[in-house]
């Protein structure tokens, strides 16, 4: 099944990127696994996927030793200063950075571990008071306080659209997303999920965080 689906996620990309311009090689798929089952994530990795998503850093390092090194792993949920270290131990991207204190923590957790974690920064672009992210009106002062962080690199911005059946509805959020990054020079859009990952990427989404489109919507 997940063949199949890759397959339909495949062709609309290429068909998405048409409008986008973006070479549809260049478009990252983030598997989210959350609820899916070790065997629906070793099946993923043998159709080629390699980069994975979850929302919890305890998850994610169960799954690592399961898998064993087959993939990297993205962090797209809601992160807690406290689980900074082990995120960094972790991740190979944080999507979800969205306070100052966070990148700070992370910034002094990836200096300890001797690396530069790559990061983004969560834009509640929506403005949904259920939401995480800073406002689209804060994001340049965020960018500014954590400019002096040598151990963070942040390389673009992420959202999360407000639940809808129609993906039109997430088109307005995505175009404020990839404003917002040009005006920046950010280069990395992590946006759109199995609701609306095809208008995402036609508004130049670099990476696309897809669970249900993979494995099901029971996973
Ligand atoms: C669960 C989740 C996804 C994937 O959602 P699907 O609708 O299953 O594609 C993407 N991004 C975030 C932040 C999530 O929590």
């Amino acid at each position: 099944m997940i063949k199949e689906n890759l397959k339909k996620i495949k062709i609309c990309i290429e068909k998405s990127a048409e409008k986008s311009g973006l070479p549809h090689k260049k478009i990252r798929i983030i598997a989210v696994t959350k609820e899916a089952s070790s065997a629906r994530i070793l099946e993923a990795l043998d159709e080629g996927l390699t980069e994975l998503g979850e929302n919890r850093v305890g998850h994610a390092l169960l799954r690592q030793r399961a898998i064993d090194g087959r993939a990297t792993w993205h962090m797209i949920g809601h992160l807690q200063t406290n689980k900074a270290r082990d995120a960094v131990s972790v991740f190979f991207l944080i999507h979800s950075v969205d306070s100052v204190k966070l990148a700070e923590a992370i910034n002094k957790e990836a200096a300890r571990a001797g690396k530069v974690q790559d990061a983004l920064l969560e834009v509640n672009v929506s403005g949904e008071g259920t939401k995480y992210g800073v406002s689209a009106g804060d994001v340049k002062d965020f960018l500014q306080s954590v400019k002096g962080l040598a151990n963070i690199r942040i390389s673009g911005l992420m959202t999360v659209a407000p639940l809808t059946d129609n993906p039109e509805n997430s088109r307005k959020y995505f175009k404020t997303l990839k404003a917002l990054a040009d005006r920046e020079g950010l280069r990395e859009l992590s946006m759109g999920m199995s609701q609306d990952y095809g208008v995402a990427v036609e508004e130049g989404a670099t990476m696309i965080r897809l669970g249900r489109a993979i494995f099901g919507s029971t996973n």
